[in-house]
C-alpha cells in the first residue's frame, strides 16, 4: 500500500478551479485503475517537447511504464529526466445552453516524476503481470507467464506517485440565469468505454472469454468494480 498521503508540491497545486482538486491518495489510484492509457510529457534528446501514448500499471504507489528496449520514449526516460505523466477519463458531454458554457465531465491525474528502469528480475515480473491484470483483471494469472528472455526483452520502468494531483468535473452545466429560458436543451450525455463482444482468433482451443463485467457497467457500477478488482 501507499506509504503516506499525497501532499501538493508548488507544481502540483491546483490553481485554476481549486474547487475541482481532488487529489488524495484514494482518487488519484481509483482514476489510474479505470484508465487504459497515459501520456508522456518530456523534453526529448532534440530538445523539443513530445507527449507520447502509452500503457501503463499500477502496484501499490508505483506507476510502471513498459515497452521494447528501441523505444526512444524509454531509453529517454530511463536516462533520470523530469517527466509528467495523464491519465484522462471523460465521464460526459456537459451541453449548456450557450456555446460559452460547454464543457466535459472528467476525471484526470497529472503525475510528476523521474522514472528509473527496474533491473530485478522479480520486481520485472510482478509489474508485467501488472500490466495485464490491468486491462482484465485476472488475467495474468490465466496467461502464459513471459519467459526469462521476454522479461529481458522489456524495458520496465517506475515512476513513484509522489507528486501527483487529480481534478475532476461532475454535474450539469453552469448556465446565466438569462439563458435558462432560451429554446435549448441543457444537460449532461453520460460518457463510458464499452467493451463489445469477444472476437476469438479461431485458432487454438476452442475457449471461450467473458469479458470483465465492469467494462459493460455503466460509470458507477463500473467504479465500484474496478474499485474491488473483481476477477473475470
Ligand atoms: C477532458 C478535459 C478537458 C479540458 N478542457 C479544457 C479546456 O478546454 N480549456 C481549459 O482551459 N482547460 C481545460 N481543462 C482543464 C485543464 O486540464 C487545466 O486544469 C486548466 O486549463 C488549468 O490549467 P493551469 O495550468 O492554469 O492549471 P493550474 O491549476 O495552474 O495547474 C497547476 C497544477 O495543477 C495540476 N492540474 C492542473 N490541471 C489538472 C488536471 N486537469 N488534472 C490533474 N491535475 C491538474 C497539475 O499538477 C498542475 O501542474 C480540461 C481538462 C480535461 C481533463
Amino acid at each position: 500500500m501507499r506509504a503516506g498521503p499525497i501532499t501538493p508540491s508548488e507544481s502540483t497545486t491546483i490553481r485554476r478551479l481549486p474547487a475541482r482538486a481532488a487529489s488524495t491518495w484514494e482518487s488519484i489510484a481509483a482514476i489510474l485503475d479505470e484508465g487504459f492509457v497515459c501520456h508522456v510529457g518530456f523534453v526529448g534528446a532534440d530538445g523539443r517537447p513530445y507527449v507520447i501514448p502509452t500503457a501503463y500499471g499500477r502496484v501499490d504507489d508505483v506507476l510502471f511504464l513498459h515497452g521494447s528496449p528501441a523505444s526512444r520514449m524509454l531509453r529517454t526516460l530511463a536516462g533520470g529526466i523530469d517527466i509528467c505523466v495523464t491519465v484522462t477519463l471523460i465521464d460526459g458531454f456537459v451541453l449548456a445552453r450557450s456555446a460559452f458554457h460547454h464543457s466535459l465531465n472528467y476525471r484526470s491525474v497529472v503525475v510528476l516524476g523521474r522514472a528509473v528502469e527496474e533491473q530485478d528480475a522479480a520486481a520485472k515480473a510482478a509489474a508485467l503481470n501488472a500490466f495485464v491484470d490491468h486491462v482484465v483483471p485476472g488475467r495474468a494469472a490465466d496467461a502464459r507467464a513471459p519467459s526469462a528472455l521476454e522479461v529481458r526483452k522489456t524495458t520496465v520502468l517506475r515512476l513513484p506517485l509522489r507528486e501527483a494531483s487529480a481534478k475532476v468535473r461532475t454535474g450539469p452545466p453552469v448556465d446565466e440565469p438569462a439563458d435558462l429560458g432560451l429554446p435549448v436543451w441543457g444537460g449532461v450525455v453520460p460518457l463510458w468505454l464499452h467493451a463489445g463482444r469477444p472476437e476469438p482468433d479461431g485458432q487454438g482451443t476452442a475457449l471461450s472469454l467473458t469479458p470483465p463485467h465492469y467494462l459493460n457497467a455503466d460509470g458507477p457500477a463500473r467504479r465500484a468494480a474496478i474499485a474491488h478488482r473483481d476477477p473475470i
